[in-house]
């Protein structure tokens, strides 16, 4: 029985001392409620409308002063707050979401998906594992995505932050299955120096990974392309071979599924047979080309369902919000063998029991580098189900086949110049102009992008091919239409007239 009150003693005072009681919760949850549907109102708005602003506009040097404040020690009411994020932060973003951004590889979210982000915050779950409904959500995406992508039931998957953190993972699971020692106990040093191998067009990120596992930039094979931008197979094995001969540990082949430059897909097909003959790890960066697996075309990316891991991203051409990255393995093991503790290394604070919240193993934290994780899973699981992936495939496929539509465009026109096959959903070319030397060239084209970003037309972004400078569109934008390639061709067309003058103008 709880001990009762002393009948003699004065009834206690509610305790309101903030050392021992100090919660973030609002006193009133009146106006939380009324802010919240006005967020909600106007984040609906705000999308319903995005086709009516420009594409970009810059922070204005008012507001970045603005954006730049004290510590605000005291707090104030959550209206104010929200008045300053209309004001200062809404209108000045990357401009993704509009129907003409097509710079670099970024996606544009959806209002299913931007609604279940707000749900996962509120539930705010921790997705190391545990026994909880949100684990069983992540467990049913991956499921899925391993049938989309053609891999095994009973392959390893996990979401991650994007597909940097998921490329890194494929080589981590590399480095362990190939580096023939105990890479996990002596680290980079216990054999052999370890290479990998893998296009010049291979994304960024393969140096980081690599300088990250402590392998170092050198470990990096960087193979010749073909005139299509596919990795050359045959040169790929020679250095494979001279690698071998000259002492040095090669663990695995990179392939391509999308180039970051022009969308070019390596012969996954060939790479799964080289990395069979050389008994290599085979991981494919699939970043945004994997999900064409869901388009009517999924040949495009043949093979990519053969790799030992394939990294891909879902707030690319998945077109959900940031962040939300893929990173699955043939092997059930692969990933555990890389980031699971040895059993004689699992912490005491980590180990699951036979009953309670930590029954069964902590699966995700396992299968990756971090262990504190967020419910991701929940805008893919909405995402999915509202959408269906049919529809979500029929984006994609939209997405390829603007691409070919603006190819045509640029062929079509006499002034402008394709600069590389339109292998996926990437075009990139440039304006001509007579009496303009290579360099030239290159510049003006650089001034003729400033412009349509500046004037919040269109957002392409650049590139250089073949040493020369290319504006680069690459389509991963479910709001995008027809008539939006038109006006950049338009744009173009007119902003590259008017820098070259009247005299070009009139050609
Ligand atoms: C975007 C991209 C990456 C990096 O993915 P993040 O999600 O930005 O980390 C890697 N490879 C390719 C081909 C990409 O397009």
């Amino acid at each position: 029985m709880p001990p009762q009150p002393d009948p003699t003693s004065p009834p206690m005072e509610p305790i309101l001392d903030l050392r021992l009681s100090a919660t973030l919760d609002p006193a009133d949850w009146g106006p939380v409620r009324t802010v919240g549907r006005q967020m909600v109102d106007d984040m609906v708005g705000y999308l319903e409308t995005v086709r009516d602003r420009p594409t970009w506009q810059s922070v204005p040097a008012a507001v970045r002063a603005r954006l730049d404040e004290a510590v605000p020690r005291e707090g104030q009411p959550l209206e104010a707050v929200y008045d300053q994020f209309r004001e200062q932060v809404l209108p000045y973003a990357t401009g993704n979401i509009h129907p003409r951004f097509w710079g670099w590889v970024m996606g544009t979210g959806s209002a299913t998906a931007m609604l279940a982000d707000m749900l996962a915050s509120g539930m705010n779950c921790h997705l190391a594992g545990y026994d909880q409904s949100a684990s069983l959500v992540e467990m049913q995406v991956l499921t899925w995505l391993k049938a989309l992508m053609g891999f095994p039931e009973d392959a390893s998957g996990v979401l991650v932050s994007g597909g940097t953190a998921a490329n890194l993972d494929g080589l981590m699971a590399a480095r362990v299955a190939k580096a023939g020692y105990d890479v996990r106990e002596a680290g980079a040093f216990g054999g052999p120096p370890l290479t990998v191998y893998a296009s010049s067009e291979t994304h960024s990120w393969i140096y980081k990974a690599c300088e990250a596992m402590g392998l170092g930039r050198r470990a990096v094979r960087s193979i010749p392309v073909d005139g299509d931008f596919r990795i050359d197979v045959d040169a790929c094995r020679a250095a494979i071979a001279a690698d071998r001969a000259a002492g040095l540990r090669p663990i695995a082949i990179v392939g391509n599924a999308g180039t970051v430059n022009t969308g070019a897909i390596d012969d996954l097909r060939a790479l799964r047979a080289l990395a069979d003959e050389t008994d290599l790890w085979l991981h494919v960066d699939g970043a945004y080309g994997a999900l064409a697996a869901l388009s009517d075309e999924p040949e495009l990316v043949a093979g990519q369902e053969l790799a030992d891991s394939l990294a891909f991203d879902l707030h690319k051409w998945g077109y959900l919000p940031y962040e939300v990255g893929v990173i699955l393995t043939r092997s059930p093991h692969a990933q555990t063998a890389t980031y699971q503790a040895p059993p004689s290394a699992m912490p005491a604070y980590l180990q699951s029991a036979t009953g309670g919240i930590s029954t069964g193993t902590t699966y995700f934290a396992d299968r990756g580098m971090s262990l504190s994780r967020g419910f991701k899973a929940l805008k893919v699981w909405m995402a999915m189900k509202e959408q269906g992936v049919t529809r979500i495939g029929k984006a994609i496929q939209a997405n390829i086949d603007q691409a070919r539509y603006l190819g045509g465009l640029v062929d079509a026109d006499p002034m402008l110049d394709r600069m590389a096959p339109v292998s996926l959903n990437a075009v990139c070319f440039r304006y001509l102009a007579k009496g303009l030397d290579a360099e030239g060239l290159d510049q003006l084209n650089r001034e003729i992008l400033i412009t349509l970003q500046e004037e919040g037309v269109a957002v392409p972004s650049q590139t250089i091919l073949g040493g020369r400078y290319a504006i680069r569109c690459c389509i991963t934008n479910h709001r995008s239409r027809a008539e939006d390639f038109d006006i950049l061709v338009d744009a173009v067309r007119r902003i590259g007239a008017r820098l070259t003058g009247p005299a070009e103008a009139l050609r």
